[in-house]
């Protein structure tokens, strides 16, 4: 099955991937968008550093490519401390965690990617480190069991999450700050493809950078793959200038439509449609669309609803009207009427 798309998080080559790191914002004035997030942040930072500690552990919540691991790389930079980053599924047990916890420095930020998929038995050590930077451990079992304390300096803990729900009450409830990333305005999109354009030394004009925003699902990631892929054209067509006519004719390439749907947009809608508009359940529409679940209930499917073509119901997703139109079906007359 073709996978290539601007969205696939994994259709990044490496090539890529490299560029996104050299895309990413250096400190906090290079982090663009995000008020709701970068106000309450600055203070704690200001009021943090007049007290002369380290940051509360903060808890990033939001879709993929918001900006969560850049604002954490942002914040280290700010405060001039090492910052360390892993992920929930790379914890496997808990003696990963006390090596790292244990090589903190005081003030460090200990940045967990996906912290939702981190095991239970990790979690319950992570809640010492947090709440009083101590971690405690059993050593041996039955008549020999002795605990085990070891104190570690100060450090931050950033959590990033795309499922917040997911995370048990306890270990919610030890985040001093919950900050919610949510999808950036064409503005914010319009500033950040112009950063990025000049790092990339090329030429965007205005209407150029307005319809790359417009197709970038309010996702810087997705913003900037979609740069990439009209300078590669603009290099070889247009003296490395991208215009209109180089964004329509990329998007054309990569099988974007009008509607700024992609194959896997179309796919998710067709699946529906064959099954007279749903409701199909999450693992269903998976398994035909031949996605994993997470990146259909994360990646794709939050785009699809704010654009009013696909609902989330309790018996599983369904087709609206819109839905149906954009991929050039008539909705069944039934749905039609209600609708209407
Ligand atoms: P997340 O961790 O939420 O999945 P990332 O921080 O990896 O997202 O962001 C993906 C890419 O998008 C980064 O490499 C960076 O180039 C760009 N990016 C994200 N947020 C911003 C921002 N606020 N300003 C500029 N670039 C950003």
């Amino acid at each position: 099955m073709e996978k290539d798309s601007a969205l696939q998080p994994d259709a990044a080559s490496r090539g890529e991937r490299d560029d996104e790191r050299g895309l990413q914002p250096r400190d906090l004035s290079e982090f663009q968008g995000q008020e709701a997030v970068l106000a309450p942040l600055r203070l704690m930072l200001r009021a943090a550093k007049g007290r002369d500690e380290p940051l509360e552990h903060l808890l990033f919540t939001g879709l993929p490519g918001l900006g969560k691991t850049s604002l954490a790389m942002a914040l280290a930079a700010e405060t001039g401390k090492p910052l360390r980053m892993t992920s929930g599924p790379a914890l496997t047990r808990g003696k990963d965690l006390v090596g790292i916890l244990s090589q903190l420095e005081r003030g460090s930020i200990l940045f967990i990617d996906e912290i939702h998929r981190l095991p239970t038995e990790v979690e319950e050590y992570l809640y010492g480190a947090m709440d009083r930077f101590q971690i405690e451990w059993t050593f041996d079992q039955g008549v020999h069991a002795r605990l085990l304390k070891l104190d570690l300096q100060a450090f931050t803990l950033v959590g990033a999450t795309t499922r917040e729900a997911l995370l048990t009450p306890p270990f919610r409830s030890r985040f001093g700050h919950h900050l919610r990333f949510e999808p950036y305005s064409n503005e914010a999109l319009i500033g950040i493809l112009a950063r990025s354009a000049s790092l990339l030394q090329t030429k965007l004009e205005l209407a150029a950078a307005q319809q790359l925003a417009e197709h970038s699902r309010g996702t810087p990631r997705v913003a900037n793959r979609l740069l990439r892929r009209a300078r590669d054209l603009a290099q070889l067509e247009n003296q490395g200038c991208i215009d209109a006519a180089i964004v329509t004719k990329t998007f054309s390439l990569l099988d974007i439509d009008t509607l700024g749907l992609e194959r896997p947009d179309r796919r998710i809608l067709q699946a529906l449609a064959d099954a007279q508009g749903g409701p199909l359940g999450l693992k269903n529409l998976a398994v035909v669309v031949e996605e994993d679940e997470d990146t259909l209930a994360d990646v794709y499917e939050p785009f699809l609803i704010r654009r009013g073509f696909l609902l989330r119901t309790p018996q599983g997703r369904v087709l609206t009207p819109s839905g149906w139109r954009a991929i050039g079906l008539n909705p069944p007359a039934a749905q039609h009427e209600s609708a209407s």
